[in-house]
C-alpha cells in the first residue's frame, strides 16, 4: 500500500486536540491537501456532478494511500492512528479534492461504517471485512434510516425474526442509504419487536449478495451527487447468527455510541472545504476590478469574508473539542451535537456568502462556486438533523 508521506507513528507523538486547533496550518493535514490538490482533483467534475457518477479511481486511489485503513488497528492492515490525525487527513482531504461526493463516501465509511465492524464486531468478522473495506476492494454502507423512521430512528419497522435455525430472517425497507449502490456489505439494524423500542433493535453485517436482500437504483439528490445513494429492501432475507454485531438487543447502544462524536467527525472533510472555499473567495476579491478598486477594498465584501473566517475557525475549534475530550473518554455527545450544528449551517452560510462575493459566476455551474452549497446543504440532515442536535444540547442544559 502506498502511503502518503505523513508520519502516523504513534511512537512520533500524536498532535493532540490542541495542536491542531491551535495550528490552523497543521503540516499533516498541509501535506494531506497538497496531496488530494495534485492527485484527487478529477478534470470532469462537472459532468459527474451532472450524471450522478461515482468516481471509483478517486475512491481506489485514496484506499490506497491509506486513507480508509488510517485509523484501523495494523492488525487488519491499517496505521492504526488516532482520531486527531484522522481529523487532520479529512480536512486536507476536504481541502484539496473538490469531489465533495467522494470525500463524504470515504468518511462515512472510515468514520462510520468501519468502526462499528472494529469496536463491536467478532475477531471473525474484523478479519473477514476490515482487510477488503480498507483496501478499495469492498464498499461499506450504514443503514438505520427508514421511510417512515427518520430522525426517530428506533421506531424502525424492519424486523429480525429467528427461525428454527438460530438465523435471522430481515425484513423491511432501509432508506436514503450512502453507498448503497456499490455496497458489498451493509451495517443494518433491525427489531425483533417493534413494541420494545430501542431495546429490541439488533445489529447485523449483511453482504449484498444475500438472497433477499435488493438495492434500489439510485437517488439523485440536491448535492453530494457523486455519492451513489438508494434504498434497500430485505424480503425474507436470511442472516446466519455469526453475522450479528454485538447482543441480541445491543443495537441502539451500539449505534449511539458509534455517533457519539463521529456525527461531528464525519464533517472534518467539509470544515477542510470551507478553508478552500474561503482562499477562493479571498482570491477572486483580491483581483476582481469594480469602480477601479479590487471589490475586497469594498468593506461589505471584506467584512463578509471575515464573516467566512469566524465560521470556519469556529468550527475547527468545536471539532477539536469534541475530538479533544472523546480521546480523553469523557462524555463528548453535546460537544458534537455543538460542532455538528455549527460546522453544518456555518458551511451553507459561507457557501452562499461565497456565491455572493463571486457575482454571477458564483451562480453560474461551470465555475463550481455554486456546487458548495449543494453539497453542503445536506451536512444539516444526515447524522441527525440540526434540530435533532439542538434537542440534545437542550437535554444537556437540562431542558
Ligand atoms: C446526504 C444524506 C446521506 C444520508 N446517509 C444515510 C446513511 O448512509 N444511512 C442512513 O441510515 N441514513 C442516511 N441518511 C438519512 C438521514 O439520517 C435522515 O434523513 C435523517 O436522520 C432525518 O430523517 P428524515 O429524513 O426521515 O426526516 P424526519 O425525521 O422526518 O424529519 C423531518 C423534519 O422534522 C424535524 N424533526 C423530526 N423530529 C424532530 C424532533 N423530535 N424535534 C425537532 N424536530 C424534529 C427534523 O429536524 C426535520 O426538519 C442520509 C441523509 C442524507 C441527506
Amino acid at each position: 500500500m502506498q502511503l502518503l508521506s505523513v508520519s502516523t507513528n504513534p511512537a512520533n507523538s500524536p498532535p493532540t486536540a490542541l495542536d491542531a486547533l491551535l495550528d490552523i496550518d497543521h503540516p499533516t493535514k498541509m501535506a494531506v491537501a497538497k496531496w488530494a490538490d495534485e492527485q484527487l482533483t478529477p478534470t470532469d467534475l462537472p459532468t459527474r456532478d451532472e450524471q450522478c457518477a461515482f468516481w471509483a479511481e478517486g475512491w481506489q486511489l485514496a484506499a490506497d494511500n491509506g486513507v480508509l485503513g488510517l485509523m484501523v488497528d495494523p492488525e487488519f492492515g491499517g496505521q492504526g492512528a488516532d482520531v486527531v490525525t484522522g481529523l487532520l487527513w479529512f480536512e486536507g482531504l476536504g481541502y484539496g479534492c473538490p469531489d465533495a461526493g467522494l470525500n463524504f463516501a470515504l468518511a462515512c465509511q472510515a468514520w462510520t461504517m468501519q468502526p462499528i465492524v472494529e469496536r463491536f464486531g467478532t475477531d471473525e468478522q474484523k478479519a473477514r471485512y476490515l482487510p477488503s473495506l480498507i483496501s478499495g476492494e469492498k464498499f461499506g454502507a450504514f443503514t438505520i434510516t427508514e421511510p417512515d423512521s427518520g430522525s426517530d430512528s428506533f421506531a424502525m419497522s424492519t424486523t429480525c425474526a429467528r427461525n428454527d435455525d438460530g438465523a435471522y430472517i430481515l425484513n423491511g425497507t432501509k432508506a436514503f442509504v450512502t453507498m448503497a449502490p456499490e455496497a458489498d456489505v451493509f451495517v443494518v439494524f433491525a427489531t425483533n419487536n417493534p413494541a420494545l423500542g430501542s431495546w429490541g433493535v439488533t445489529t447485523f453485517l449483511v453482504d449484498a449478495n444475500t438472497p433477499g436482500l435488493t438495492v434500489s437504483a439510485n437517488r439523485p439528490k440536491m448535492g453530494l451527487r457523486t455519492t451513489p445513494f438508494a434504498d434497500v429492501t430485505f424480503d425474507d432475507c436470511i442472516v446466519p447468527e455469526t453475522q450479528r454485531v454485538g447482543p441480541d438487543g445491543a443495537g441502539a447502544s451500539i449505534f449511539t455510541s458509534a455517533m457519539e462524536a463521529e456525527r461531528a467527525f464525519v464533517l472534518a472533510f467539509q470544515i477542510g472545504a470551507m478553508e478552500r472555499q474561503l482562499d477562493d473567495a479571498v482570491g477572486f476579491a483580491r483581483n476582481r476590478q469594480q469602480f477601479d478598486k479590487p471589490i475586497g477594498d469594498f468593506q461589505a465584501v471584506s467584512h463578509r469574508l471575515a464573516d467566512m473566517k469566524l465560521r470556519h475557525e469556529s468550527s475547527r475549534l468545536l471539532l477539536y473539542k469534541a475530538a479533544g475530550l472523546a480521546i480523553e473518554g469523557k462524555p463528548s455527545m453535546e460537544a458534537a451535537a455543538l460542532a455538528k450544528i455549527q460546522a453544518s449551517e456555518a458551511s451553507i452560510a459561507s457557501s452562499v456568502d461565497a456565491i455572493l462575493t463571486h457575482g454571477a459566476r458564483g451562480y453560474v455551474t461551470e465555475f463550481g462556486v455554486e456546487r458548495n452549497l449543494r453539497d453542503v446543504a445536506g451536512g444539516v440532515i444526515y447524522g441527525g438533523t440540526s434540530d435533532i442536535q439542538r434537542n440534545i444540547v437542550a437535554r444537556m442544559l437540562g431542558l
